[in-house]
């Protein structure tokens, strides 16, 4: 996955296109993230135990990843990404993978 748990992404297509929002939810298996505060979507529940209130409850419904772009925390642009390794990264002299930006090449993992 391009795009992980507290990450600021950009949504590119959808009805929540054009919005942004961080990455509260990751679901590697569906290749889904869920976004705080968007494409909420109303579950009309009803009560299931005594004394519980039934209703509708607005949720976060997951998007897809393709249709979220990362915003870059050091450009500020959404950006693609890609994946380069760091040789040498830990103190035992192993190698690491991160994520770039390709639009300033800023390393966005630490
Ligand atoms: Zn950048």
């Amino acid at each position: 996955m391009h795009v992980k748990k507290g990450d600021e992404v950009l949504v590119i297509a959808g009805k929540e296109k054009g919005k942004k929002g961080k990455i509260s939810l990751a679901i590697p298996a569906k290749d889904r993230v869920v976004v705080e505060g968007l494409n909420k979507i109303k579950r009309h529940m009803r009560p299931r135990a005594i004394g519980q209130m039934g209703g509708i409850v607005e949720q976060d419904a997951p998007i897809h990843i393709s249709n979220v772009m990362l915003v870059c925390p050091k450009c500020g642009r959404a950006s693609r990404t890609g994946n380069r390794l760091i040789a040498a990264a830990d103190s035992k002299g192993r190698a690491r993978k991160v994520r770039f930006c390709k639009s300033c090449d800023a390393n966005i993992d630490e």
